[in-house]
């Protein structure tokens, strides 16, 4: 995409994402603004068109499942994107000092995460290592919450855990929620289907029609 048509708007935003998925998925992707001559452009200030929180997952590979080049998305990602005090500043900068219209909370199918702390909710060991304990605890209570309700597939808690994420997104950080209010910024929450390549929408607050 070129300057004049940069994404300005929720609306805008989260329709370039859908776009670019779509050329993903139906491998036909543009390959834009990976150029030699944008990096020295960019070199002076970035100007991403949306912020994308989601699964480390080596499969999730954000500009390449949404098509889109250097410099178009803030990427905050971590094992089964579960909120923390810097993922959260780093959400806030993106909204306040990059002016993203568009945050985008992406989980995915099979997610490793998930699974390890739906397997710890059974009694099952968790995997060595002195902080995977810290991950599922940010999880665990979205998997408690969904067997109470009768929920057992994982893409039902998968979807659910995107749920819960922004609500604590929002909860957490009054400037994110006070950005939607005013229609500045919406937050899709989307689970990326790993065969497909594509991403299907879970909910939207705010406006992005
Ligand atoms: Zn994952």
């Amino acid at each position: 995409m070129t300057n004049s048509n940069r994404p300005e708007t929720p609306t805008q935003a989260w329709q370039a994402m859908l776009e670019g998925n779509k050329r993903f998925v139906t491998d036909k992707p543009a390959h834009l603004r990976q150029d030699f001559g944008l990096r020295t452009q960019l070199a002076k200030e970035q100007k991403p068109f949306a912020a994308l929180f989601g699964c480390a997952d080596s499969r999730l590979s954000a500009e390449i499942i949404f098509d889109v080049g250097l410099g178009d998305l803030f990427v905050v990602r971590n094992a089964g994107q579960v909120i923390a005090e810097t993922i959260l500043g780093s959400l806030e900068y993106a909204v306040e000092v990059l002016g993203v219209p568009l945050i985008l909370v992406l989980g995915h199918d099979e997610c490793g995460a998930i699974r390890t702390t739906m397997n710890s909710a059974e009694g099952h060991d968790l995997p060595a290592g002195e902080f995977i304990q810290n991950l599922v605890d940010r999880i665990s209570p979205t998997v408690l919450a969904a067997k109470a309700n009768g929920l057992h597939e994982i893409d039902e808690i998968t979807d659910l855990h995107v749920r819960d994420t922004i609500n604590e997104l929002i909860a957490r950080s009054s400037l994110i929620a006070q950005r939607i209010e005013s229609g500045k910024l919406a937050v899709v929450g989307a689970n990326y289907k790993l065969t497909l390549g594509e991403i299907q929408e879970i909910v939207t607050i705010g406006n992005t029609k």
